[in-house]
């Protein structure tokens, strides 16, 4: 590029809400003449380049599927036209984004990339429910895992003191086997949550025995699941978020909230 700058530029979109984006992020958007972008990300986000071309690359596991070779093709194929390319990705592109195949797409053409990172969903929940994931003294250490392996199966694992698992959403009764399995203690605390960090959010609260309750209310939504340390709600935040959940809309949420009444 004569500006100096890679032809091509990954941007993290945040879990869904357009102001998740970075600062930097969001002046790179500006400055594309193509956007890619996923189906998790923010259409608000048009907003921030309405001179580009958006070309919807989506691919949520059980929606219409662009693949990751036609997606890979697209790349080179813009940016080799000497275009301002940016990939926008849900969260962060380095959490299960597949940036590797994209950047070796780009790389096995001599094209070279930028990646600006973004609010991964993990991060978007803790903030949104005030649960940090590390804690002094009891939570030192972080897992972030895919419940899904390559070849479709279901797996789940206890490698760290808070563990969150991406891409579960549609498997959560399976998902509280397997994490018995691994040897989480049956009343382990687990907090689920979908579509973090947008307005429609939704919330709750289990046990690793009885995560399987968790399913009807977050159906075909994007959703984490935090196991372990970091899923257990603070004293203070448990009683207000109790009450919050008196909601009807959230009457799952109210029901496994285990918090003594205010
Ligand atoms: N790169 C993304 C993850 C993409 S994989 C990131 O960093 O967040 C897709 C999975 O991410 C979904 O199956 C779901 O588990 C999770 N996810 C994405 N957006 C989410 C959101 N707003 N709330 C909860 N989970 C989300």
């Amino acid at each position: 590029m004569d500006n100096g700058l890679p032809p091509v530029v990954f941007i993290g979109a945040g879990p869904g809400a357009a102001d998740l984006i970075t600062v930097r992020g969001a002046r790179r958007l500006a400055a594309a003449e193509v956007v890619l972008f996923d189906a998790l990300t923010d259409p608000a986000l048009r907003e921030l380049a309405p001179q580009a071309r958006w070309v919807d690359v989506g691919k949520r596991g059980f929606c219409h599927a662009t693949g990751q070779t036609r997606i890979n093709a697209l790349l080179v194929k813009f940016a080799s036209q000497g275009l301002r390319v940016v990939r926008l990705k849900g969260g962060d592109p380095s959490v299960f984004g597949r940036l590797e195949e994209e950047l070796l797409a780009l790389a096995a053409e001599g094209l070279t990339a930028e990646v600006v990172p973004g609010v991964t969903a993990a991060i978007a929940a803790a903030a949104a429910m005030q649960r940090p994931l590390t804690r002094r003294g009891s939570g030192r250490s972080v897992s972030l895992s895919t419940a899904m392996t390559r070849a479709g199966e279901l797996l789940a694992t206890r490698s760290a003191d808070t563990e969150v698992f991406y891409m579960a959403g549609r498997q959560l009764a399976a998902l509280a086997r397997r994490l018995r399995d691994a040897g989480w203690p049956a009343e382990t605390p687990v907090c689920v949550v979908s579509r973090a960090g947008c307005t429609d959010q939704l919330s709750s609260d289990h046990r690793v025995a009885t995560l399987a309750e968790a399913s009807v209310l977050h159906s075909g939504r994007p959703a984490v699941v935090t196991v372990g340390v970091g899923a257990a709600a603070l004293p203070h935040v448990a009683a207000r978020q109790a009450l919050r959940t008196r909601d009807p809309a959230c009457v799952p949420a109210t029901r496994s909230v285990k918090t003594p009444n205010p």
